[in-house]
């Protein structure tokens, strides 16, 4: 649909009269339609002054001369719902010229304003006032009513006799261009057609200047309510949390929301973002496969995606001879490094291993499995009774040892994350620490799985943070960043002794597992983008440009009393000492702050990170610094403060 919303400050300014001329002076290029119309109808009218028009039947027409609302119970109906209005939209093959009742927030229904409606239009906003007294206070107050529901008319009409006081006024306070458009003198087809011809050329430049329609989904607005009663958001309670942000665009490091806000998503919406949102050559790829194909099974299947991502990821990885096993997120590609690494000991004859060994602070995703191998008293104590066994220690290798030692022939695999804990609060070990862990399960003869689901792509400096100690393990799991962040997928790389146990005819030693999604054509091809990118220079630049920002400006902050500053790569983290831990009121404190500063970020508790997409241009990397340095120095003594 095409076209303009035409809106009122108030009723009765002469929004028809408007619409009448611009259905002459843009003759046979425009359809009008009003939804709701009470009394005499404008519709009628419309089709008397301007025969030639294409003119769509209203959806609802009360008789008695007041608000739709209120006519529509006096005679014992209801008014359409906002769903239903925008479901009657004609088909027009004209543009859509639509006016709308009364004043922006003039109600609708009884749960809704007029206002709501007008959002949901994927279209430009005009909003029509008259030159009598009081033009000035009337548009900017039915403007500052628009922008509530993030609504900018493109826009302004001031009807009547020109008055260059008041249109001098509404364009200085409103930023927006005011257009003159005087009165017909005779309420008839010929006067309305004369009035058009004399304001031609406001018409004119109003037409050509006013941007195109903004693509903003439907009911963009209006949308908090609907959602608070229909989505069961992630790790977010039922009653009591912040209203969600309304995200209705998204570009590079920013975000765009329904109320015309931009904040820098410093958080890469989930970690999962790796460049930027959107990035050009991986929404390319995506559009170029989808003209090709949309999903096919990866069972006794194949397609030219899966194999050529395969192998790149295989590239990557630190041995030959290895396979990868997709999936479609990190829980699952966990789940998979976890029965692989247990069902080769069963065929290797040793089914009594039963046992795996993850750390403290360690997180791997949220089924079951996962939740086994992190087994994070919080987020999952109340699952206790239903976990499979696990050794929990700290990361240590000595303590590693111990528990190997304790546990001897009975240990299936090590699971760890990397260099960075991520959920567990961003908690960092050294790539010795890491190399040493390894050298363990090594000595030991368990299998090591590196959960590289956070990590992975390019996080922490290097392709894989595994890298950095020089360690070989035996399954990576990735997930988040694979296809960019664009669309869900994930792999399970298995290295060459977990392959070879399952390397047989024998069709009882089959995995089986398989996910109906498992290697999406369309993830694939966008992660074959993404990994073109990393095969190049350009992020490695960027991950040590982002790094030495967050050197540079939250180092320091590491010297205060009871701050804590860890960064790896893109990553940094600042840890407000706190008794509560992660169920401290600090982190939603923080949360507030941040986006008050126009920043996204989502404290793990009382601790404030960072991970921003790697493109983020400099000035937001020193936007978000100023926002933590400032969120954190916010924090009422003795926290934050030296
Ligand atoms: N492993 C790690 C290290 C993670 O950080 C996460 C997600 N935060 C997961 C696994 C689970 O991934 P997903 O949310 O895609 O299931």
């Amino acid at each position: 649909m095409t076209g303009f919303v035409v809106v009122g400050t108030d009723t009765d300014v002469g929004k028809t009269g408007f619409c009448a001329q611009w259905l002459h002076a843009f003759a046979g290029r425009y359809a009008y339609w009003k939804p709701v119309e009470t009394g005499e109808s404008d519709t009628d009218t419309i089709r008397r002054l301007v025969p030639s028009a294409r003119v769509f039947d209203p959806l609802a027409h009360f008789a008695e001369p007041v608000a739709p609302l209120l006519a529509a119970v006096r005679v014992g109906r209801r008014m359409p719902s906002l769903a239903e209005v925008i479901a009657a939209v004609p088909a027009s093959t004209l543009p859509l010229l639509i006016e709308t009742f009364g004043g922006p927030l003039s109600p609708f229904t009884d749960d809704e304003l007029q206002a709501e409606l007008v959002a949901a239009w994927d279209l430009p906003t005009i909003l029509v006032t008259s030159s009598k007294i009081g033009a000035v206070a009337r548009t900017l107050q039915a403007l500052a009513g628009l922008r509530g529901y993030g609504i900018r008319p493109s826009a302004l009409v001031l009807l009547g006799p020109c008055d260059k006081f008041a249109a001098g006024q509404i364009e200085r306070h409103a930023q927006a261009p005011v257009y003159s458009i005087s009165w017909a003198e005779a309420w008839d087809e010929a006067g309305l057609r004369t009035a058009a011809a004399r304001n031609r050329s406001e018409f004119e430049r109003l037409h050509a200047e006013a941007p195109p329609a903004r693509v903003r989904p439907a009911a963009s607005v209006g949308l908090v309510r609907r959602d608070r009663a229909s989505v069961w958001h992630p790790y977010t309670p039922l009653a009591g949390s912040d209203d969600p942000l309304v995200v209705v665009g998204a570009e590079a490091e920013f975000l765009e929301l329904a109320d015309g806000r931009r904040l820098i998503d410093g958080i890469s919406s989930w970690w999962t973002i790796l460049h930027g949102h959107r990035h050009p050559p991986l929404m390319a790829a995506l559009r170029a496969a989808s003209r090709r194909i949309d999903h096919v099974l990866l069972a006794g299947a194949t397609h030219p995606e899966a194999v050529t991502l395969a192998e790149m990821l295989l590239a990557t990885a630190p041995w030959d001879g290895g396979r990868v096993f997709f999936s479609d997120n990190g829980s699952t590609a966990v789940e998979v490094a976890l029965k692989m690494a247990y069902q080769a000991w069963c065929h290797r004859g040793e089914p009594q291993r039963t046992l795996f060994v993850g750390f403290e602070d360690g997180y791997h995703g949220d089924t079951f499995g996962a939740m086994a191998a992190g087994r994070d008293p919080l987020f999952f104590g109340r699952f206790e009774p239903l976990l499979f066994q696990t050794v929990r220690i700290p990361v240590s290798a000595e303590r590693l040892a111990e528990a190997l030692a304790r546990h001897r022939g009975q240990v299936a695999a090590v699971i760890l994350e990397p260099l960075v804990q991520g959920a567990g609060g961003m908690r960092m070990h050294s790539p010795q620490e890491l190399a040493d862990i390894f050298a363990v399960a090594r000595r030991y003869g368990v299998f090591f799985i590196a959960d590289e689901v956070m990590t992975g792509c390019g996080r922490t400096g290097s392709m894989w943070a595994f890298e950095q100690a020089g360690i070989a393990p035996d399954l990576i799991c990735t997930a988040k960043t694979l296809a960019g962040g664009v669309l869900p997928l994930a792999a399970s790389l298995a290295g060459p002794d977990i392959v070879s146990a399952f390397q047989s005819e024998d069709r009882s030693r089959t995995f089986f597992h398989g996910h109906s999604f498992a290697g999406h054509p369309l993830a694939c091809a966008v992660a074959v983008a993404n990994f073109q990118e990393l095969t190049g220079e350009r992020w490695k630049a960027d991950a040590r440009r982002i790094e030495n920002v967050w050197r540079e400006r939250l180092q320091p902050l590491g010297e205060r009393a009871g701050l804590a500053v860890r960064i790896r790569g893109s990553i940094a983290a600042i840890e407000i000492e706190a008794p509560d831990g992660y169920l401290s009121e600090l982190g939603p404190h923080l949360r507030r702050d941040c986006l008050d500063r126009g920043v996204l970020l989502r404290p793990l508790g009382n601790v404030l990170y960072v991970l921003p997409p790697l493109r983020t241009g400099d000035a937001s990397l020193h936007r978000i610094a100023d926002a933590m340095v400032a969120a954190v120095e916010s924090l009422p003594f003795p926290r934050g403060r030296a």
